[in-house]
């Protein structure tokens, strides 16, 4: 269900997408096919694929055309190691970029993790679970204090529980 096909040169890769914001030409490609465990997600006979790569937060980039560009990337990837032609077996597709991310969520340039977290005093910089101009309104998930994943999200929600339970007592 879970499927990682790894960059030839991940430190590369990453270098691209913190310091120079380009996509990298031989992307890390996670791919999810929840139809492999639920047949429902996909019609009969077929399967539901989500594809991701890493890329920069949205900086003004016309994501179009990077988007065409990555698109190129990955199904040559996919083909190669897969030793397939990926795009006979398409009928439908959606792409989302951190354009399209930023207007359906709102979220900061369309980052799917908040700030990024790759140096020493990122954990102090995130937003806090509170709102200090603000009264009563509080942020918890992913994108916010402590950090993104899972379990920072969940614990995340219980600073902020704590924070409202404190409050009321
Ligand atoms: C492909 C992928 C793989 C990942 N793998 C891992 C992993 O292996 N381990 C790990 O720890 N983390 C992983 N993560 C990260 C993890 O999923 C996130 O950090 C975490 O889900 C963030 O939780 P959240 O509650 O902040 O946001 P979300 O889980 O995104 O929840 C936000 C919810 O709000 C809803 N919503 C959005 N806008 C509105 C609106 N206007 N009105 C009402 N509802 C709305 C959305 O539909 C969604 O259900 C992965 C993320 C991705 C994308």
């Amino acid at each position: 269900m879970h499927n990682i096909l790894f960059s030839a040169d991940y430190k590369r890769e990453f270098e691209g997408i913190f310091d120079t914001h380009k996509l990298y030409t031989d992307p890390t490609i996670y791919i999810n096919i929840t139809s492999k465990m639920h047949a429902a997600d996909a019609p009969e006979g077929m399967e539901n694929w989500f594809v991701m790569i890493n890329v920069p937060h949205n900086n003004g980039e016309d994501w179009e055309a990077l988007r065409n560009k990555a698109r190129k990337s990955i199904v040559s990837k996919i083909n190669r190691l897969m030793k397939t032609n990926i795009e006979e077996s398409i009928i439908a597709e959606e792409t989302w970029t951190p354009v399209g991310i930023e207007s359906m969520t709102s979220s900061f340039k369309g980052a799917l993790y908040g700030n990024a977290s790759n140096n020493k005093m990122a954990a102090f910089l995130r937003h806090a679970n509170f709102s200090s101009e603000i009264e009563q309104l509080y942020f918890c998930g992913g994108s916010v204090h402590p950090g993104g994943g899972i379990p920072l999200a969940l614990l995340s929600g219980k600073i902020v529980a704590d924070l409202i339970l404190n409050e009321n007592r």
